[in-house]
């Protein structure tokens, strides 16, 4: 008998193995590829007659189809053309198999968990047409072998927008609940949000809808006062879509929903890191305390390219600046500021009295007040 044909034989005396542990443990003695035709080829020539259970595996790879089964009724209705699988197996398994590998002194074959993970993708791949992939997959399958559970998730989608504000009393950000700062409580009925309108609220409905996702996370380039309004080619607004079920859906480059209307909306690929720097033309009517001439309108020519100091904000907004100033009286008591500027200045802070330098107030020596801010224009 040739040596390998010796162990073979020890390992198969010794241990009852199943076809696929069998297939594994000798492919390497015998330089063929791991397979069941082949552990069932060397159980016949050496294996004995026998009832137990594979002494590595326990014949888990009999629980397959039922794993899989449950897996199935979850990827119902589901795009996805990639996918990874992951295993929870018990350590005793690996152990085993180590045990086995070690007093055979066998290296260089694929370990029980690889194994098992290969001949399930195997199945998923052959039954719902996708290929297993390890980086980046749409669909990500965990099969939880310890409690016969499974779970599964979904790759997010990006989408890329921006929108128009068309109404007044409308905010951008989706609220905290006021009673139980977003837990959930009986007053916002558990979702942990103030049951009013808000931009946000109106761009996860309609995203969540197209896509059947879970959640909607916005990241905003700036952002606005309840009470402006956004204008010219619209706000620019990132979208990362949780969870999602329909990935292939057509997404229209445009969409009316009341009170703002959406633009250039596509999908991306990823969402950009960080904060994307922008400017904003913004015009505000400003209300004073005392008259107001145009004279005294002329001292903010001097804010033309000037720098904002905002103590409120971190170093990085430091570098802030007002680019163009217009301005024009409109009664006694109230001017018209037009202003092209770095985005991420508070508008309200730069013109009323406020620690922010230099301001408008503080230049016209002159209580001011914003009545009314609106976005023209903003530019990425
Ligand atoms: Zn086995
Ligand atoms: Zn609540």
């Amino acid at each position: 008998m040739k040596p390998e044909s010796d162990t073979i034989s020890k390992i198969l005396e010794n241990y009852n193995l199943c076809e696929y542990c069998t297939g594994r443990i000798v492919s390497k003695f015998v330089r063929k590829p791991t397979s069941k035709l082949l552990g069932k080829k060397y159980i016949k020539k050496f294996g004995k007659l026998s009832d137990n259970k594979c002494y590595i595996c326990k014949n888990i790879f009999d629980d397959i189809d039922f794993m899989l089964s449950n897996i199935y009724e979850k990827l119902y209705n589901l795009d996805f053309k990639t996918f990874n699988l992951g295993l929870i197996l018990k350590n005793s398994f690996l152990e085993r198999d180590d045990l086995i590998k070690s007093k055979f002194k066998i290296k260089g074959i694929e370990n029980i968990k690889f194994a098992l993970s290969r001949e399930m993708s195997k199945k998923i791949s052959r039954r719902t047409k996708s290929k297993r992939i390890m980086n980046d997959p749409e669909l990500f399958i965990q099969a939880n072998f310890k409690d016969e559970s499974s779970t599964i998730r979904t790759k997010p989608i990006f989408v890329y927008g921006r929108y128009n504000k068309n109404i007044r009393k409308l905010p951008q950000k989706h609220m905290s609940c006021k009673s139980c700062h977003g837990i959930g409580c009986h007053n916002c009925n558990f979702k942990g949000l103030e049951n009013i309108e808000s931009i946000e609220g109106k761009i996860s409905n309609l995203l969540t809808k197209k896509f059947e996702g879970n959640q909607v996370k916005i990241n905003w380039i700036g952002g606005e006062d309840q009470s402006s309004l956004v204008l010219g080619n619209g706000r620019p607004f990132f979208a990362k879509i949780l969870n999602p079920k329909k990935r292939n859906r057509i997404l229209r480059k445009s969409s009316n929903l009341e009170g703002i209307s959406l633009s250039e909306l596509k999908k991306i690929l990823v969402q950009p890191k960080g904060s994307i720097p922008f400017k904003s033309k913004v015009s505000i009517i400003v209300d004073t305390e005392k008259p107001i001439l145009l004279t005294y309108l002329k001292k903010l020519d001097i804010l033309e390219n000037a720098k904002i100091h905002d103590p409120s904000k971190d170093k990085k907004s430091l570098n802030k600046q007002i680019y163009q100033i217009r301005y024009k009286t409109l009664g006694k008591t109230s001017f018209r500021l037009d202003l092209f500027a770095d985005g991420g200045i508070h508008i309200k802070s730069f013109i009323q009295s406020s620690d922010v330098t230099p301001n408008v107030s503080g230049l016209l020596q002159n209580r001011c007040n914003c009545r009314k801010i609106d976005f023209k224009n903003i530019i990425v």
